[in-house]
């Protein structure tokens, strides 16, 4: 379905593997949101065929006050996509119930150890899977996970596996594109990008976990 992106910039994370960098770990980059701006970039959007309006980052939760502020005031507002590190707070969450359509969430490792690791955050599985239990219950939901290399026992099994056992019908969307970008090469696993083998293996324990993986 064409899809509108608005592009907020700065985030939560710090992934080392992160290709959004010039603009992720900058929060004032870009132009200030005004339900103005979003009224007429809707508009324009709705012109070229944008069928919804997604929300992305960086991680568009840290800007949740302008975007609620924006989207309360905005004329024509199609369905929203949120599409998040899941990392926020349940009150962020409660902010978003009945005006987010669908969920995109990045549910990227399997373990504390390699999020704090990789992406320096701490109790990152108790906060996101906190959060996918809320959201499912909110909206439509769809998971994705960037399967990294060298991570399949650490993140990928364990992520598989809570999937399976929690939620087994959830759309599970796997990308195994992974390129080593910005500090990435400080993590020898993750300085080269993903083989094709591992990929496979990933799509495979998917499939055998009966997940319903949409790509
Ligand atoms: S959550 Fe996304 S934008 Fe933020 S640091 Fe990680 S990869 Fe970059």
């Amino acid at each position: 379905m064409p899809s509108h992106l608005f592009y907020l910039s700065g985030c939560d994370l710090r992934c080392a593997f992160c290709i959004a960098e010039a603009s992720a770990f900058d929060p004032s980059r870009g132009r200030v949101l005004t339900s103005e701006f979003l009224t007429e970039a809707v508009a324009w959007g709705k012109t070229q065929g944008a069928r919804n309006l997604q929300w992305v980052g960086g991680e568009p939760t840290i800007h949740l006050p302008s975007v609620l502020e924006a989207m309360s005031n905005c004329v024509g507002l199609p369905p929203i996509v949120w599409k998040s590190d899941f990392y926020g707070t349940p009150a962020a969450f409660e902010l978003l119930s009945g005006l987010v359509d669908v969920y995109v969430a990045d549910f990227k490792f399997g373990n504390d150890e390699c999020a704090n690791r990789i992406a320096r955050v701490a109790n990152y599985g108790a906060v996101v899977t906190r959060n996918l239990r809320i959201a499912s219950e909110q909206s439509d939901l769809i998971v994705r996970h960037l399967i990294l290399p060298g991570h399949f026992d650490c993140c990928f099994r364990p992520i598989v596996a809570w999937l399976q056992r929690e939620m087994p019908r959830v759309k599970f969307s796997l990308r195994d594109g992974y390129q080593p970008r910005w500090q990435a090469g400080r993590h020898a696993e993750l300085a080269a990008p993903l083989s094709r083998s591992e990929g496979e293996q990933a799509r495979r324990l998917a499939a055998e976990a009966g997940l319903n993986v949409i790509a």
